[in-house]
């Protein structure tokens, strides 16, 4: 049917950024309308390279920026970027399935598809893929039929984690940030990623607010027998270049 898709991606200046912002425009410009996309940078505004870009994507966009900052110690990796979506899609009642999409990953175009059909919460596989290392890792349900009945982990996670799902490995009905008839955790003030969990607790901090258990989870698709995005971990910082062609700015290159 006609569900809008919300695509929330934080993101900020790098090398890579143009190169990875680019690439999620196109991929973005060929699934099926409705489709939105929340683009969140960090800092004091929004920058005038991300609003050209958007502008010429042929995407139905929000550009909005967070200048939270609160790194000390902890990584902020795109936490209060994707609250302030969130905060703008429970005061607008954006009204349709949500997803986070981090900039530097690769999405199949059939995941917008499945995502458009959840209901409340679906999750799916993600292959994760390292620099340097020639295999996948997959991340997320194992899954009977439309259920999910277990879960990709690994020694490390396996005990701690109650939900093992990549931040681009699940998506929401929107609804569940202002019904409370929908809300599992009624006493939660708003539905928010949290800034105080170690890493590797994310998701699964954010999901615990959405959800109570497996029986609340849709299977993408059912039987969870396909790969539709692939989480990337090649940060530019570790290419070689020659000393002096090295470009730590997103500049334009002619
Ligand atoms: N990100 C950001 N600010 C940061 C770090 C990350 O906006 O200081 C964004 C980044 O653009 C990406 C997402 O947050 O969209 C996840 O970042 P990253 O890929 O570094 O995290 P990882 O996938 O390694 O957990």
């Amino acid at each position: 049917d006609g569900k809008l898709v919300i695509v929330v991606t934080p993101t900020y200046n790098r090398a890579a950024q143009g190169y990875y912002l680019n690439r999620l425009a196109h991929t973005l410009r060929l699934v099926e309308p409705p489709l939105l996309w929340i683009v969140v940078e960090m800092g004091e505004a929004v920058t005038p390279e991300t609003a050209l870009m958007l502008r010429k994507s042929g995407v139905m966009y929000r550009h909005l920026f967070c200048s939270k900052n609160n790194s000390t110690n902890f990584k902020d990796r795109g936490v209060h970027q994707r609250n302030t979506a969130l905060e703008h899609i429970e005061t607008h009642r954006l009204d349709g399935i949500i997803y986070f999409a981090d900039d530097d990953n690769v999405y199949s175009l059939e995941l917008f598809d499945r995502i458009r059909q959840i209901r409340k919460f679906g999750t799916w596989p993600v292959a994760m893929l390292a620099q340097g290392k020639n295999k996948a890792i997959l991340e997320g349900p194992v899954c009977d039929g439309d259920r999910v009945i277990g879960w990709h982990t690994n020694e490390k996670s396996k005990r701690l984690r109650r939900f093992h799902i990549d931040m681009s490995g699940f998506a929401f009905n929107s609804t569940l940030l202002w019904d409370p008839k929908r809300r599992y955790h009624v006493s939660w003030n708003a539905i928010r990623q949290l800034d105080t969990v170690p890493e590797g607790f994310q998701e699964t901090t954010f999901i615990e607010q959405l959800v109570e258990d497996e029986s609340e989870m849709e299977a993408v698709p059912p039987g969870c027998n396909r790969i539709l995005n692939w989480h990337l971990h090649l940060e530019s910082k570790n290419l070689p270049y020659p000393k002096g062609w090295e470009l730590s700015e997103n500049l334009d290159v002619n």
